[in-house]
């Protein structure tokens, strides 16, 4: 049985008995779609993902890009791949008709992208930011920019990237020193080094355009001095494209995504690197959060997709796998039980479709949100549609990378010794997944922004409507005849969790940030708990329902959803109580321990 990659019923439950997806098609934006429409691209993605991408998933990981000559040379199968998933949409499906785009949810698109990333991370990767690239001069680019750059990134002929990181601003990009000097012309003369840049050249395309951050000479300090500009690989003079001097300095050796390339650029060797302000000077930052929180949506979809992969594969060996005995009525002479028939194995797999299937879950609400917050018709649903996804977006980055790569790592475990050799492939996407805990944002970062930042932000609204909307879940969850212990245990964690964050938020009130932010990983960990609770609550109640209408072909499928709730709600949920005392205690003996006492 060849590996699914994705389980499509699960992703069609979802989309259609737990989040609804059809009712996005109540809004005016997406009023021209429906199920027929949906359907149509899921199964384009699907295809192209087990039948296209997948194939040449061990082929790239084996041959990784190179720099000859300062290029960088990618496997020539990249460029049969890209224009296949151009082809379906994935640079502009979201996008408006105006500017080539479907007008496809981005609920609908990131499910059918997960189907790519789960086949072929790397291969997604030289498309995955291009989207974003793009809409930022969609949003905030001039007429010009427009039609000189955007346009060509939407129709797939160029790809885009995201330029921000350089060595001294990582996770902090207040510290970002590429320089920007304003020339009479009217453009900006660049010159510093970006690195880790994601496809950042390849051939592939005949050019590529970096959206990167710089600071125009005599800015201010800090986050509120950085500004964004286009800088393409060639610009254009007149008609013609000529070389825009960014030049490769480097190329990463990775252990995952090895069929991308991660490289170091440096802008202006020869003092003739030109870049394009888009929008106002020092607003730079503030108009590359729209690239980053869809950004990391997507790298929560990476996660949700890489864990299922190896999740599904554990699941075919653990059936296939024969070795040892039932421990009842074990007879010297009978054959071996597949390792499925072990309750360690069981325990494995429950808790890695707990993982993934709660994952997905996660991320179809918070894509939903994505959808309302931007085109919901009514204003008031706009803006509890985007402050909810706000407090959400750190643990849908977060929580499929960090249990993700858990279950990663299970998966290589149900494989026994034969998980720890190339010869199988959880052990690749157990180093793809390492990824997602570090780019678009370390999780250290991520906890420090959502206990810091999005619980406290506009008094404490975000937790409010979290609570609301949990609270709208439990009741349907009575209704359909879930566990009433269930509903009760999620409803105890999520008084934990106000209680705790008014006593965390008084520390900061008190002028005690530190304290205050001591746990931050431990409150990001606890929140994800209760917020992946929520999801399985969802389910179990979508899965009663179906259990209702009788049909006995799905039985076993919705059996499998209550079991997934009932693990996570008695085995995960009870751990945030000691998460909680954590944070409240203030346990403090990794910052008073000397460094020299490590
Ligand atoms: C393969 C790959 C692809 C990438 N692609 C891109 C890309 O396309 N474009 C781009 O711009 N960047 C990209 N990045 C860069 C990535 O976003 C950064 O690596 C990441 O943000 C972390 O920055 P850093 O590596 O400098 O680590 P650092 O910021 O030095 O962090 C090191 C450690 O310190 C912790 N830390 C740092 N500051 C704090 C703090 N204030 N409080 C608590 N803990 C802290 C971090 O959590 C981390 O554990 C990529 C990176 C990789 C590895």
């Amino acid at each position: 049985m060849e590996n699914r990659l994705i389980d499509d019923r699960h992703i069609d439950f979802l989309l259609y008995e737990v989040v609804d997806a059809e009712s996005l098609c109540e809004l005016s934006y997406f009023s021209d779609h429906g199920r027929d429409t949906f359907s149509l691209y899921l199964q384009q993605a699907r295809k192209l993902a087990r039948e296209v991408l997948y194939p040449t998933y061990r082929t790239l990981d084996l041959e990784p890009p190179e720099l000859k000559d300062g290029a960088v040379r990618v496997h020539p199968e990249l460029e049969k791949i890209l224009p296949r998933m151009v082809d379906l949409g994935v640079v502009s499906a979201t996008r408006p008709y105006e500017v080539g785009g479907q007008q496809l949810p981005f609920l609908i698109f990131g499910m059918a992208n997960a189907y790519l990333m789960a086949a072929n991370l790397a291969a997604y990767g030289y498309l995955g930011l291009t989207t974003g690239a793009a809409r930022l001069i969609e949003s905030f680019g001039s007429e010009d920019l427009k039609s000189q750059y955007m346009k060509r990134m939407y129709s797939g002929e160029w790809t885009g990237t995201m330029a921000l990181t350089e060595p001294q601003a990582g996770s902090s990009l207040a510290d970002v020193a590429t320089r920007a000097v304003l020339t009479d012309e009217g453009h900006y003369l660049l010159s510093g080094t970006k690195i880790f840049l994601s496809g950042g050249d390849h051939g592939i395309t005949d050019n590529i355009v970096h959206m990167a951050l710089a600071r125009i000479e005599g800015a201010p300090a800090g986050i509120k001095g950085v500004s964004l500009f286009v800088v393409p690989k060639k610009r254009f003079d007149g008609e013609d494209l000529v070389d825009n001097d960014c030049v490769v300095s480097g190329l990463f050796h990775k252990i995952g995504w090895r069929g991308l390339p991660s490289i170091s650029l440096t802008f202006g060797d020869r003092g003739d690197c030109r870049g394009y302000l888009v929008g106002e000077a020092h607003q730079g930052i503030r108009y590359m959060f729209q690239m980053m929180n869809e950004a990391r949506l997507m790298v929560g979809l990476n996660g949700a997709s890489t864990a299922s992969a190896g999740y599904l594969e554990a699941l075919r060996y653990a059936q296939d796998r024969p070795q040892g005995r039932r421990l009842k009525g074990r007879e010297p002479g009978a054959p071996q039980v597949p390792i499925i028939e072990h309750a360690d194995v069981r325990r494995m797999l429950l808790r890695q479709k707990a993982i993934v299937e709660g994952g997905f879950a996660l991320l179809a609400k918070a894509s939903a949100l994505q959808d309302r917050g931007e085109h919901a018709d009514d204003e008031r649903e706009r803006e509890r549609a985007s402050l909810l996804l706000d407090l959400l977006t750190p643990i849908a980055k977060s929580f499929p990378a960090e249990w993700g790569f858990e279950a990663n790592t299970l998966s290589v475990q149900v494989h026994g010794g034969y998980g720890y050799t190339s010869e199988y492939l959880p052990e690749a996407w157990w180093r793809d997944q390492k990824l997602n805990s570090i780019h678009e944002g370390t999780t250290g970062i991520h906890g420090l922004d959502l206990l810091g930042r999005k619980v406290m932000m506009k008094g404490g609204q975000p937790l409010m409507l979290l609570g609301e909307a949990i609270a709208e879940s439990v009741a349907a969850a009575h209704e359909a005849g879930v566990e009433g212990a269930w509903c009760e245990a999620l409803q105890a964690a999520v008084a934990t969790v106000g209680e705790l964050t008014a006593h965390l938020g008084g520390l900061g009130m008190a002028g005690d940030p530190e304290g205050m932010l001591l746990h931050s990983d431990d409150y990001l960990s606890l929140l994800s708990i209760v917020v992946v609770a929520w999801q399985w609550v969802d389910m179990a109640a979508a899965a009663k329902r179906g259990l209702a209408r009788g049909e006995d072909t799905e039985r076993a499928f919705y059996e499998g959803k209550l079991y997934a709730a009932q693990y996570w709600i008695a085995t995960e949920l009870p751990k945030t109580t000691v998460l909680a005392e954590l944070c409240r205690t203030g346990e403090d003996s990794y910052v008073r321990i000397d460094a020299l006492s490590f």
